[in-house]
């Protein structure tokens, strides 16, 4: 383990998770992590993230508002798959995993929005209002945070 450690918090579970791994147990706390990673953990970072890309005027990320608002298409993102590499590269899985749900939800709402209608509304609402509906996967963070608009 020669990583630096950025994410402590993660890396410290990710050490964990790899120690109930090797000892090749079927883990109740591996899974229950994993559920509560992409239920919990990942809509939470899916939440500011995007509030960070907002706040520093993100030019990727102003683009796809752009984009969607004057030129009514949104191209296909290719940056989540930069940073899923990177991820996976320094052997955090669970930031790559997360990229990964939030790109496909995202992708799906663009392309195919009657798949799922909720988060649909919920996030094309945030291409109309951008201070509202910053999580893409789940409605339940702009809730928390009182970012929420329906
Ligand atoms: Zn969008
Ligand atoms: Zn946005």
């Amino acid at each position: 383990m020669n990583n630096t450690i950025i994410f402590s918090e993660l890396s410290v579970l990710n050490v964990m998770m790899k120690k109930y791994y090797n000892d090749n147990d079927i883990c109740v706390y591996a899974s229950l992590f994993n559920i509560s990673f992409l239920f919990i953990v990942e809509p939470l970072g899916e939440w500011c993230f995007h509030i960070i890309l907002h706040i520093i005027n993100n030019k990727i990320h102003n683009n796809h508002h752009y984009q969607y608002l004057i030129e009514n298409r949104v191209n296909i993102e290719r940056w989540p798959f930069f940073l899923i590499l990177i991820s996976i590269y320094y052997n955090y899985y669970y930031i790559g995993l997360a990229f990964l749900k939030y790109w496909v939800f995202h992708t799906i709402i663009h392309l195919y929005p009657t798949w799922i209608p909720t988060l649909t509304k919920h996030h094309i609402l945030h291409h109309t209002k951008k201070t509202f509906n910053f999580c893409v996967s789940a409605t339940w963070p702009d809730k928390l945070f009182g970012t929420y608009t329906n």
